[in-house]
């Protein structure tokens, strides 16, 4: 199984920004309320790497991943979007495979082109 946690911590396998998308100088995040440990402002040489944990504590192999948004975004050389973004992981423990979390969080993302 895929541990959601571990990817988190070490994003040595990720793209860094510069590589995967060239045209891009920085991105900014933000994030809600209750986030201001998560960081906030990607430059070219940060890792593309746009997951952010969920805030419910129990929460198996959740966050809120915004990274097909940032996708869409650079592929159409957009440079602001706000949205929102569901956890698809478990309620707790013993929710899983039963219960997905579903908490929904909005994200305002700012990207500056070359
Ligand atoms: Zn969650």
């Amino acid at each position: 199984m895929r541990d959601i946690k571990k990817e988190m911590e070490d994003k040595s396998w990720a793209f860094e920004i510069l590589n995967k998308y060239p045209a891009v100088d920085s991105i900014q995040i933000v994030h809600p309320l209750g986030y201001d440990s998560e960081k906030s402002l990607f430059a070219e040489e940060d890792k593309a790497y746009f997951k952010f944990h969920c805030l419910n504590r129990e929460c198996i192999d959740g966050g809120f991943d915004l990274a097909p948004v940032i996708d869409d975004m650079v592929q159409k050389r957009q440079d602001k979007d706000s949205t929102k973004v569901r956890c698809w992981g478990w309620q707790d423990k013993e929710r899983i495979n039963k219960f997905h979390c579903l908490i929904e969080q909005d994200y305002s993302i700012a990207i500056n082109y070359k």
